[in-house]
């Protein structure tokens, strides 16, 4: 993927504006290049009308070249598909937290769990895994021997105790947690090399005995094309809130993950990369696309260019600031879209030391309102943008028309403004900006 992303790009650098030409192009390239990394075919389609559509609505940037721009937008574009923001595990309100994996047979689920238990105990849960895989003969074995290594208990069906019911055991060992107060239950199950009936009914009557706050689908990377149809069946014959991708360590192309999620769509949650227990990290679909991309020096050279962009407009910013003129609304937009290109707004604050008791507030947070704000400001004339307090009425009517928002959030967002604008002026007036030339200290 990377040799032939790499050679189409190059052959776009140093051009002026994408051309319709060259936005075909690239993506007929794309194209291709998925396919052959196992993506699934109505997937490929369907991502590439969005990179298509995007690049043909993208203004063109004043930070990258048309290369790099199309380079952010596939990556962009990539990360979104795969999920945004990592979903973490959904903890019970009351304990225990019941945690169930399935897949196929070799998938990596009894080596999931132990990895998963010692990554909760890690922060200070105290999981309980779960034999119930009582097909196959050292499965139990298996998850003791895992146990023991992430430090954690186990519940099983007592060795040569006859051939146990996983039902059952699956469901005692709820009982059992409650008990001794396990706050985690992590359910290993048992898999089959291919779909079967039998496989799946068993799985869906351990869903039903315990009622999982979290079903994960352990998938195996490298499983290519297949990923599709194992998903589609695990899908409908048990439901899963989530899926693990295993096996990442491997040369797996990341297909698999683009294919399950678009047509799931369910969350990867975990990524598994290795044997030993520390092989296992939440996933990272920025990590990810960049993987399926294959294109590290690209990526990090357009990350260096908007920065430096970025950096230049700060200082512009604070040039004006310094010298005393007054911020308009274009200013304010350009302020706001710079902070979100950074990414999630919310990922900026969760950095911030002590934001932790916060969290709350911190999920409400929504990067669409910043996206909102910025349509109502670019639904303004020039005249409005430098001086907002000649919007009246039917100008707040107009405006608020444009941007798909209702009269009152226009009006709000220069109130807002105004007020904003007061206190940029007191603090320039005021104490100044210590270290800012011009600022009195
Ligand atoms: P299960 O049948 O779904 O329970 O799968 P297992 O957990 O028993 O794993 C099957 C095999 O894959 C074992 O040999 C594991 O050591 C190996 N395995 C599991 N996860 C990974 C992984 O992320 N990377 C690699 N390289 N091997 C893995
Ligand atoms: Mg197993």
């Amino acid at each position: 993927l990377s040799d032939r992303l790499t050679s189409v790009f190059s052959s776009l650098r140093s051009r002026g504006r994408l051309s319709e030409a060259d936005i075909d192009a690239t993506c007929r390239e794309i194209r291709i290049a998925l396919l052959e990394a196992d993506v699934a075919l109505p997937v490929v389609k369907a991502f590439i009308a969005r990179v298509k559509e995007r690049a043909r609505g993208a203004e063109v940037s004043q930070a990258l070249n048309p290369a790099q721009q199309v380079v952010k937008i596939v990556h962009d574009e990539l990360i979104e598909v795969l999920g945004g923001e990592t979903r973490r595990i959904r903890f019970a309100k009351t304990p225990p937290t019941v945690i169930m994996l399935a897949g196929l047979q070799g998938a990596g689920k009894t080596t999931l769990a132990g990895k998963l238990a010692k990554w909760l105990r890690d922060q200070g849960h105290a999981p309980l895994l779960v034999a119930c895989d009582l097909q196959r003969p050292n499965a139990v074995q298996q998850l003791t021997v895992l146990a023991e290594r992430a430090g954690v208990a186990i519940f099983a069906p007592e060795p040569g105790n006859g051939v146990g019911d996983p039902v059952a055991v699956a469901r005692q060992s709820i009982d059992h947690a409650k008990r001794k107060q396990y706050d985690v239950v992590i359910v290993d199950t048992a898999g089959r090399l291919g779909i079967d009936e039998e496989m799946m009914r068993q799985a869906a009557d351990i869903r039903d005995a315990i009622n999982p706050d979290e079903v994960l689908f352990v998938l195996d990377a490298m499983i290519g094309q297949d990923a599709v149809n194992t998903a589609r069946a695990f899908m409908e014959g048990v439901g899963f809130d989530g899926v693990v991708l295993t096996k990442l360590d491997g040369d797996a192309r990341g297909g698999a993950a683009l294919s399950v999620r678009q047509i799931t769509g369910r969350p990867i949650m975990f990524a598994s990369t290795g044997e030993k227990l520390e092989d296992f990290d939440v996933f990272h679909p920025d990590r990810m696309a960049s993987r399926i991309l294959d294109m590290g020096d690209i990526l990090t050279l357009i990350e260096q260019a908007q920065r430096t962009f970025d950096e230049r407009e700060a200082a512009k910013m604070a040039d004006k600031l310094a010298s005393g003129e007054s911020f308009t609304l274009d200013d304010f937009l350009e302020q706001m879209m710079m902070v979100r290109r950074l990414g999630p707004i919310k990922n900026l604050l969760a950095m911030m030391p002590g934001i932790g008791q916060f969290r709350d507030q911190l999920n409400q947070i929504d990067d669409r309102d910043l996206d909102r704000i910025a349509a109502i400001i670019r639904s303004m004339t020039p005249e409005e943008r430098r001086d907002p307090r000649i919007i009246n009425g039917s100008r707040r009517a107009r405006i608020a028309r444009g941007s798909g928002v209702s009269v009152s959030a226009v009006n709000n967002l220069v109130v807002r403004f105004l007020e904003w604008q007061k206190m940029m002026k007191r603090m320039t007036q005021g104490m100044g900006f210590p270290g800012m030339p011009g600022g009195r200290k």
